[in-house]
């Protein structure tokens, strides 16, 4: 493909997103700059690299694309907007290089993103549709330009919708809305509008689905007058309005295998959204679904325990979301590094109308969160490790133990995928103490 040729193409942020970009556009045949503030940015073979500036030359070419990781009030952004350039990010650049007629199916939200984009395509893929799943998640968009694929899911995050471009789903799913992410969008109302944003680039004739209950989204979406698709996780989905699409069935999902109510909703948005992106009912098998790793995920241990890893619960709603839906007795573990405006208090619902007996708090946010949970039988460790050997004692044959934080990670960890495994080998070592102990005696 040779579809840019004579074209200069520059590409901010060198991170994985924009790394993809820049070989996109390498393939199809411009001259590429890849540029990133950090000094120490890898470079990109086979393409021009400038590292440590966005020097204003490279503003002034024919395109200018954005990783997600760089804000649109980014200086170099507004000064190649204001020389007229065109800026695009990266979604939407990789957009432009779509077949218009193979289903594009877009997932938005604060929680749950990943999961239902997961879900989506392992139940495509299942019905033998040959789907390329990723955006935010794993796989960058532009990785998947120039391959053959019967439907694209991806995961949408507020930031990608900053400078959409040429992006344009046939279904736009928008999970849920909660105040995080507010350092960057600064407002509840700039946020909401970004994640609605997926609606009003719905294609002519596009679908946008929304949870059956939820006034804020509903009132939120009203302005976007497109038709809606609802879902309803009891009786799998259900229908309200979509115009011409017409579904009608619901399916049943008794056969889950993933642990939790939450997957059960996660798995109703999904087999919708499959449905709506033209897989039949009857190929639609959602008893073949698997957990994201760190999403509500078991840890193969066997001690009459059941330990979960939910690392990747990293505000309130999250730890809210999933842990309610649990069978008690439930064993919480809570705490990392804080966010701020987090409003802890509202964990004691799980306490109070939930099946949580005991929570563990440690890290930074630990004794923030003690006082916000005062009263109920909270816990104190330093770190993670201590955490767990806590929950041990705590936690009796019969019970569930859940790492939903409720906080990012960094005072401990990389990420929350580092505090995940770190977790499970900690589990893993409870399990091999048990056992040694055992012997001995
Ligand atoms: P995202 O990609 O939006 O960050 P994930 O699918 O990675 O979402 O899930 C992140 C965390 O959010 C999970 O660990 C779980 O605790 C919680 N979660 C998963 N699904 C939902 C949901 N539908 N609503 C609220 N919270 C959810």
């Amino acid at each position: 493909m040779t579809m840019l040729e004579g074209q200069h193409i520059t590409v901010l942020g060198g991170g994985l997103s924009g790394r993809a970009a820049a070989g996109l556009a390498k393939r199809l045949g411009a001259k590429v700059t890849l540029s990133d503030l950090r000094a120490d940015c890898l470079p990109l073979e086979g393409v021009e690299n400038v590292m440590g500036e966005h020097p204003d030359s490279l503003l002034d070419v024919d395109t200018v694309v954005v990783s997600p990781g760089i804000p649109a009030s980014t200086a170099a952004v507004q000064k190649a907007l204001a020389m007229g350039t065109e800026v695009v990010g990266e979604l939407g650049f990789a957009a432009e290089f779509l077949p218009e007629d193979v289903p594009l199916v877009a997932v938005t939200g604060t929680n749950g993103k990943s999961t239902v984009t997961s879900f989506t395509g392992q139940l495509l893929n299942a019905g033998g549709w040959r789907t390329f799943s990723g955006g935010n998640l794993g796989t960058p968009l532009s990785e998947a330009v120039g391959q053959s694929w019967d439907a694209l899911v991806v995961e949408v995050s507020s930031y990608q919708m900053e400078l959409p471009g040429a992006f344009a789903p046939h279904v736009a799913a928008v999970l849920n809305l909660s105040p995080d992410h507010l350092l960057r969008h600064k407002t509840m109302e700039s946020y909401a509008a970004h994640k609605l944003r997926a609606l009003s680039l719905l294609k002519a004739g596009g679908v946008g689905v929304l949870p059956a209950e939820d006034s804020l989204l509903d009132r939120l979406s009203a302005d976007f007058g497109c038709d809606t698709c609802r879902f309803d996780d009891p009786s799998g989905f259900v229908l309200e309005s979509a115009g011409a699409t017409v579904l009608g069935s619901s399916i049943g999902l008794e056969g889950l295998q993933v642990p939790g109510e939450l997957n059960r909703w996660n798995a109703a948005a999904a087999c919708l959204l499959a449905r709506l992106a033209g897989l039949p009912v009857e190929d639609l098998h959602p008893e073949i679904l698997t957990a994201l790793p760190h999403r509500m995920q078991g840890v193969p241990v066997q001690d009459n325990r059941l330990w979960i890893n939910d690392s990747k619960a990293t505000n309130v709603e999250a730890t809210l979301a999933g842990v309610m839906g649990l069978t008690g007795p439930v064993v919480l573990l809570l705490g990392g590094q804080g966010k701020d405006g987090a409003d802890y208090r509202r964990l004691r619902d799980l306490f109070e109308n939930g099946p949580v007996v005991d929570a563990v708090v440690f890290g930074q946010a630990g004794s923030v969160i003690a006082s916000a949970l005062s009263g109920h039988s909270v816990h104190r460790a330093e770190k993670l490790a201590g955490a767990v050997d806590l929950a041990k004692v705590l936690a009796e044959s019969g019970a569930t133990v859940v790492l939903s934080p409720a906080c990012a990670s960094f005072d401990e960890f990389d990420d929350f995928s580092h505090r995940g495994r770190v977790f499970e080998s900690l589990v893993a070592g409870v399990e091999k103490t048990d056992v040694e102990e055992g012997r001995e005696r």
